[in-house]
C-alpha cells in the first residue's frame, strides 16, 4: 500500500479483502462475550474489552498510515494518558510541551513524575532532555501552531537515553509521519480530522516496537478504556475521506490566511502553511501537507464574540477539524494566550462563500463600539 498516494490509501489501507455479497466496510461487531465454542479457544476473541474486530479492521488502516502498529482509544485523552500510565514510572522525567495541550500537563501534575516543561520552539539542547523517559511533543502545537524539528529532536532525546512520543493530532496520519522521522510513538485525538464529523470523540497510539504495543493493548484491556465499536466503525468510515476534506480544509485555510494578512484589524496571523509564518521553514521539511487549523488576534474578547456573532457559517466551537467551519477563543479555557486569539478551523465550505462571509462578519464586528 505504501506506494499509492494518499487518496488511495485512505480509502484502501486496512481493507479487508472483497468478499460477493459482503459490504466493503464490515459493520460494527457489537459483543460483550464471543461464543467459546465446545472445546479449546480456537478465535481470536473472547471477551469484548479484550478484541473486537471492529477495532482491529480500524488499527490496520491507521497503523498503516502511520507505519507503526496501532492501538484504538476512546479518547485523545484515553490514548495519551495510557500512554503515560504505561511507560513512566514514579520519579521519572518527562519532558512535555509548555504551549501543548492544556490537558496533558493538568494529568502529569497529578501523576508522581517530574514534568519537565520546554516551549515547542525549545531550546532544544542535550540539557533538556538529560535523564529523561520520554520527551512528548505536540508538533505543531495546539493552540500556538509553533512546529520542532522532529527528526533532530529524536536523534538528541535517543542519544540521552529518552524515548519520543508525538501528539500528531493537529497533522493527522496523513499531514505527518512522526514515526518515519524517527519518533517511537504517534499518539492522537482522532476526535478532530480523523474523524472529521463532529460527532464522535477517539484516538490512537501507534508504535515501533512490538513489546510496547503488546503492552499497550495489555493496558487497554485491564484500564478498560475501551472504545465502543459503532464509534470505531465511525471513524473507519469518516477516515476513507479524510485526503480529499484535509485538501478543502487547507485550502480554505490558504484564501482565509491570504485575506486575513492583508486585514487591518486583524494581528498575528499564524498558519505553517505560510511562506512567511515562522513555523513554515521547518514545517515543510517534515510535513507532507498543511491542515485547516489557523490562527489570528482580534482587539478583544468581545471583538471575537461579535465576530461569530455576524458570521452566517463559522460556529463557536472547541474542537477543530470537522466539516463546519468553527472558532474557538482559546483564552476562555485558560490557555496562555491573548483575549482576542481565535483558534480558526476551515471547514469544507465553499473558499469563496467563507471569505466573503468572514470578511463581512469582521467588517461588522470591528465596526463601531463593543458592547
Ligand atoms: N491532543 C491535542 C493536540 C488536542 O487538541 C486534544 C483535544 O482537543 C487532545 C489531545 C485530547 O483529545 P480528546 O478530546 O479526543 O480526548
Amino acid at each position: 500500500m505504501t506506494e499509492w498516494g494518499d487518496g488511495t490509501r485512505c480509502v484502501h489501507t486496512g481493507s479487508a479483502e472483497p468478499v460477493a455479497g459482503q459490504p466493503f466496510l464490515a459493520g460494527p461487531v457489537l459483543a460483550a462475550p464471543y461464543h467459546l465454542g465446545p472445546g479449546h479457544l480456537g478465535a481470536d476473541d473472547f471477551y469484548g474489552r479484550a478484541g473486537n474486530p471492529t477495532w482491529r479492521a480500524l488499527e490496520s488502516a491507521i497503523g498503516g498510515l502511520d507505519g507503526g502498529l496501532c492501538t484504538v482509544f476512546p479518547s485523545g485523552m484515553a490514548a495519551i494518558t495510557t500512554l503515560l500510565r504505561t511507560l513512566l514510572s514514579p520519579g521519572d522525567v518527562i519532558v512535555v510541551p509548555a504551549d501543548g495541550y492544556y490537558l496533558v500537563r493538568t494529568f502529569l501534575a497529578e501523576l508522581d513524575v517530574r514534568a519537565r516543561e520546554v516551549p515547542t520552539v525549545g531550546p532544544w539542547t542535550p540539557e533538556v532532555v538529560a535523564g529523561a523517559r520520554l520527551v512528548l511533543l505536540e508538533t505543531p502545537s495546539n493552540p500556538g501552531l509553533d512546529v520542532c524539528d522532529i527528526k533532530e529532536i529524536a536523534e538528541l532525546a535517543h542519544a540521552a537515553g529518552a524515548l519520543v512520543a508525538v501528539d500528531n493530532t493537529t497533522a493527522t496520519p496523513i499531514g505527518q509521519r512522526p514515526l518515519e522521522l524517527g519518533a517511537d510513538i504517534s499518539v492522537a485525538s482522532d476526535t478532530k480530522a480523523v474523524a472529521g464529523h463532529s460527532d464522535v470523540l477517539f484516538g490512537h497510539i501507534s508504535v515501533t516496537d512490538e513489546a510496547l504495543w503488546t503492552q499497550l493493548q495489555r493496558q487497554r484491556s485491564m484500564g478498560g478504556a475501551i472504545p465502543g465499536p459503532f464509534e470505531t466503525w465511525m471513524v473507519h468510515r469518516g477516515l476513507g475521506t479524510l485526503d480529499v476534506r484535509l485538501a478543502r480544509q487547507a485550502e480554505n485555510a490558504a484564501a482565509l490566511v491570504e485575506v486575513l494578512h492583508r486585514h487591518g484589524g486583524v494581528a498575528d496571523v499564524r498558519w505553517p502553511g505560510w511562506p512567511t509564518d515562522p513555523s513554515h521553514a521547518v514545517a515543510v521539511r517534515q510535513m507532507r501537507r498543511f491542515g485547516g487549523v489557523f490562527t489570528f488576534v482580534l482587539p478583544s474578547a468581545e471583538h471575537v464574540t461579535k465576530f461569530v456573532a455576524e458570521s452566517r457559517l463559522v460556529a463557536a466551537a472547541t474542537s477543530f477539524g470537522g466539516l463546519h467551519s468553527t472558532a474557538d477563543r482559546r483564552a476562555r479555557w485558560g490557555d496562555p494566550v491573548p483575549e482576542g486569539l481565535v483558534r480558526f478551523s476551515a471547514g469544507l465550505e465553499d473558499s469563496h462563500d467563507l471569505v466573503r462571509d468572514v470578511l463581512a462578519a469582521l467588517d461588522r464586528a470591528l465596526a463601531g463600539p463593543v458592547q
